[in-house]
């Protein structure tokens, strides 16, 4: 402990410092109030014993001076008075002093002032931090349900790790939650949250083998995480984490609303798949991240290709903005053939993107991940105005009675820039508009039906065709192929490729092509690879194929050869 002593007065001065010393104190002297302050703001003293009479600076500037500063505005102050002057006492205890002594003092008397005012002072110091800990452990529990939040949880997660061999977590993200706010209102989400957090507290203190270490957490706006400390079997997990879920998908009742919620889950087990809390974390909250897109109520359990894949899609998705800049991409072309004539009439444009480590990579895994990050806009005028140009260079080279199928992303439907770009792009390659077609797929009618419809007819408006992929994978509403102004309908590959094989797949097939026709559509037929099926689709009197069984998708140079034909 250290003390500081102010007094100008050098017997009395040393006889406090030797009084104080002889008690083990280190002790601090100084011959008035400036040394004093000066000495105060470098030493830091646990405690200062001040005259009041000095030069310079006296007690009372001494005083203020400290109670001013932030090193040392808390430091325990004991006034040294000549005489018992109640009026200077008042003085300096209304600046601050905590206590004072009259000159001279006795041994006893000092010690003992000495000693209280250090001990309220680090009683005081105590209790300080302890609210300081507990504010920011209140800062660490969400209000709302109670709970703790991510950095206590992960805290929690972190001991249940050093006092147990294994441990597995459960991440929980509500399917939907977004729907109810927006509809219903927070003050209803918030009650949902609440009755979660209570769902998952209460089946915790529930089952068998409950331990101290055992936690529940809400790491993130709709996303929970259950900890079960001394568990690391697999089988277990899954029944306790199925259990989970199906207690949270009971009906909620908020405000008079019978509310039907699920929730997905994601789970990781230590030290089998993460070797600290946070990458236990990081690892189930991969997994449910998987878990959201198999649909609502979907539990997926970590594996080790989970971040592989994560890795490679974050990859990607930085590469892809340099990839479209260095000219990395290309256009692929992929012939369309008339079944009847077998000339050809068509090609479609399929992206294609050679990367210099990972190779060749699909445009079903890079597309989505454009989609996402909103690149698919830039990818998507680019690849239209390729494929028009080279169109328009093979009119001019003397190929006519052929169109150019672009295929377009749902992303580049939700904005109202595609008629500008169709027009833009046909205006600056020249390419007659008939001989552009666009290839729209079901989910964009996700978006909204009114908007994809005034879209469509502005595109149909400008005179390119327009033909609807994928048909039979998505929702394949009826209601929709009446109402959208196609001229074309393609067969998903999924349906081709069994027609030979497969009744049903052949019934669907033969289905579909009777309704197109109903609706004054031509039907092309993806993925044809055999002679077999392409003989069942010319029974159907499907119009047109396009497929490995005369062509895969090829850079232009080789695609401009096929014109010849397909003469099987
Ligand atoms: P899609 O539009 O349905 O394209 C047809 C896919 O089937 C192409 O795959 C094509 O290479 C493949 N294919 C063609 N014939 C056969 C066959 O006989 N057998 C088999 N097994 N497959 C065949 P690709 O080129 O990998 O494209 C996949 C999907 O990526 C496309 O499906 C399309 O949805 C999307 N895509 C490709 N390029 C673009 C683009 O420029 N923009 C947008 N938005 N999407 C694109
Ligand atoms: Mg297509
Ligand atoms: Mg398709």
């Amino acid at each position: 402990m250290r003390i500081l002593i102010a007094e100008d007065e050098p017997s009395l001065r040393e006889n406090l410092q030797w009084m104080l010393e002889l008690e083990g104190y280190e002790v601090v002297a100084a011959c008035d109030g400036q040394d004093a302050y000066a000495k105060a703001k470098i030493q830091k003293p646990d405690l200062v014993l001040t005259d009041v009479m000095m030069p310079l600076l006296d007690g009372y500037g001494l005083i203020r001076a400290l109670r001013a500063n932030a090193g040392t505005s808390t430091v325990p102050i004991i006034m040294l008075t000549a005489k018992a002057d109640r009026a200077d006492v008042r003085a300096g205890m209304n600046l601050g002093a905590d206590d004072y002594l009259t000159k001279p003092c006795r041994r006893e008397e000092l010690l003992e002032a000495v000693q209280a005012r250090l001990q309220r002072s680090s009683s005081l110091e105590q209790a300080a931090q302890r609210l300081q800990n507990e504010t920011r452990y209140a800062m660490q529990i969400d209000t709302l349900t109670a709970l703790p939040g991510r950095d206590l949880f992960e805290q929690q997660l972190e001991s249940a790790i050093e006092h147990h061999s294994g441990v597995a977590l459960l991440c929980l993200g509500l399917d939907g939650f977004a729907k109810i706010n927006e509809s219903l209102g927070t003050g209803v989400g918030d009650l949902v949250l609440r009755e979660v957090g209570k769902r998952l507290n209460l089946y915790s203190a529930q089952w068998i083998q409950p331990t101290a270490h055992d936690a529940v957490g809400r790491i993130g706006g709709d996303q929970f995480a259950v900890c079960m400390a001394g568990l690391d079997h697999e089988d277990t997990l899954h029944h306790r984490a199925t259990e989970v879920l199906r207690r949270l998908a009971q009906p909620y009742v908020v405000n008079g609303h019978t509310l039907f919620l699920t929730a997905s889950a994601g789970s990781s087990l230590y030290p089998a798949q993460a070797d600290s809390a946070h990458a236990l974390l990081l690892n189930a909250e991969s997994a449910l991240h998987h878990a959201k897109p198999a649909g609502p109520g979907s539990l997926v359990h970590f594996d080790a290709a989970m971040n592989r894949r994560v890795a490679r899609s974050l990859q990607i998705h930085n590469e892809l903005h340099h990839a479209l800049a260095q000219g990395d991409l290309q256009v692929f072309y992929q012939p369309q053939v008339n079944i009847q004539s077998g000339n050809v009439v068509g090609f479609e444009a399929l992206l294609r993107w050679h990367h210099a480590t990972l190779g060749w990579i699909s445009p079903t895994e890079f597309i989505p991940i454009a989609e996402q990050s909103g690149i698919i806009v830039q990818l998507g005028q680019w690849v239209m105005h390729t494929a028009a140009a080279q169109a328009a260079q093979w009119l001019t080279q003397g190929h006519r009675n052929f169109r150019m199928a672009v295929n377009l992303s749902v992303r580049q439907f939700a904005g109202k820039e595609l008629p500008a770009l169709v027009a833009q792009v046909l205006n600056s390659t020249g390419l007659p508009p008939a001989m552009l077609e666009l290839e729209v797929t079901e989910s964009m009618a996700l978006q909204s039906v009114a908007s994809t419809l005034a879209t469509l007819h502005a595109c149909k408006a400008l005179g390119v065709k327009l033909a609807m992929d994928d048909f039979g994978t998505g929702y394949s509403s009826l209601a929709y192929l009446k109402q959208y102004p196609l001229d074309a309908l393609k067969i998903d590959q999924a349906f081709t490729r069994n027609i030979t094989q497969d009744v049903g797949d052949a019934a669907i097939t033969r289905a579909i092509v009777a309704m197109a026709h109903s609706f004054g559509l031509t039907v092309i037929a993806e993925g044809v690879e055999t002679a077999e099926q392409l003989d069942f689709l010319r029974g159907l009197h499907c119009e047109e194929f396009q497929g490995y069984l005369f062509s895969k998708p090829v850079p232009a140079d080789e695609a401009v050869k096929c014109f010849a034909g397909f003469r099987g």
